[in-house]
């Protein structure tokens, strides 16, 4: 595949994902250590792109899987969050190249990594994960505890650290479910035996912002470094703590393609399939080659909007699977080579993910993680 014939592309800006990256080294300070979550190809932005742009400054990555773990460029440490497989040769072969730290929750896997580890011949470093009420991965405190004594049975496992997740800090501005949870950690962690080297995280962007006593021994930094708060109340929450303007993270994806058929539509034609759209007056429509099998959300039909020339063209119709209209009568010489903005700065005007999130009721999260990786990422400084 030539990726310069492909019908849109993505421009990574990798000033804003350092200064984003920035920003957080310099709240965090130098003592904790700061991971970028890069699963979900990062957030969307491209796995191999972002882990390029960061790496000098980044202590090491987080992913959700070990096949993830395993396509992750480069000799930073790599911490695997939640899956992998009940596979000894590529568990082996995985802990050979890449050396990653695994999160478990149970002695089956802690079994199943000392085999694998043996094999390799070198040790498999493992983070418990402790659940603290998110009831998504970990063990309770007490198993938790009874793990770590277990585990002595395993030679060839060593025991580097413990973590939890927050279940409810970026939802909502009232923090105490999140307080409680940070509390039971800190109890697990005094309950635990004197002596041992270990590391504790639970940080997310939205701890990582807001609660300095979140920071401990690393950060896991996902959504922030691709330059947004987790959400609208995550935004309030760090304005009521006196951020400065200037410190406002910068988004840095944007996407982008160029029309490829400019027709005029008479008052009373219809666009698109099941006739959703009907101009009531003389048009001009932009045929654009980007539609829901890349990632733009379907929901998007008869509602959403792109930028051409800093002005907003409508979608009119429903979005194809490859293709979407949209209404430039408004807008001066569209031509063949425009570039069309569909998510990014256009003179005055900005489309974020979050604009696209909430007229599909979703989440930034969801809009970024769902675009298509195969269109082509490119960073631009
Ligand atoms: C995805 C994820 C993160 C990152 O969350 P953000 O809100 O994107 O910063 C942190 N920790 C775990 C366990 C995750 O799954």
């Amino acid at each position: 595949m030539n990726k310069m014939y492909f019908p849109s592309w993505i421009e990574l800006d990798t000033k804003a994902l350092k200064r984003n990256f920035q920003f957080f080294r310099n709240r965090i300070g130098s003592r904790t250590a700061i991971y970028p979550v890069v699963k979900a190809n990062a957030y969307g932005h491209g796995m191999s792109e972002i882990v390029h742009a960061i790496s000098p400054l980044s202590d090491g990555f987080c992913v959700h899987s070990a096949e993830e773990a395993s396509r992750i460029p480069g000799n930073k440490p790599i911490l695997i969050l939640g899956h992998f497989p009940d596979e000894m040769g590529f568990l082996a072969r995985l802990m050979l190249d890449q050396h990653p730290v695994f999160t478990i929750t149970s002695t089956a896997q802690a079994a199943e990594l000392d085999r694998a580890a043996k094999a390799a011949g070198i040790p498999a470093s493992i983070h418990i994960k402790v659940e603290t009420g998110t009831h998504r991965l970990g063990l309770q405190p007490d198993e938790a505890l009874e793990m770590v004594s277990r585990l002595e049975a395993f030679e060839n496992i060593k025991l580097r650290g413990f973590s939890t997740h927050f279940a409810n800090i970026e939802d909502t501005t009232n923090h105490q479910f999140a307080m409680k949870q940070l509390f039971i950690f800190n109890s697990f962690r005094s309950a635990l035996p004197q002596g041992g080297n270990y590391r504790f995280h639970c940080a997310c962007s939205a701890a990582a912002l807001l609660f300095p006593e979140t920071h401990m021994d690393m950060v896991r930094l996902g959504i922030s470094l691709y330059g947004y708060y987790s959400s609208g109340e995550t935004r309030l929450s760090s304005m009521q703590q006196g951020l400065q303007p200037e410190d406002k993270l910068r988004p840095v994806l944007s996407w982008k393609t160029r029309p490829i058929q400019i027709k005029d539509v008479a008052a009373g034609d219809f666009v698109g399939y099941g006739l959703t759209y009907r101009a009531h007056r003389p048009m001009t429509i932009a045929v654009l080659p980007v539609g829901y099998s890349d990632g733009y959300d379907r929901r998007l039909s008869n509602s959403g909007y792109v930028l051409i020339k800093g002005q907003r063209a409508p979608i009119c119709g429903r979005i194809c699977m490859n293709m979407m209209m949209v209404d430039v009568t408004h807008i001066n010489e569209v031509r063949h080579d425009e570039v069309v903005t569909l998510i990014g700065h256009d003179r005055d005007e900005q489309i974020t993910a979050e604009t696209l999130a909430s007229k599909t009721g979703t989440i930034h999260y969801e809009v970024l993680a769902g675009i298509n990786p195969a269109i082509p990422r490119t960073p631009v400084d």
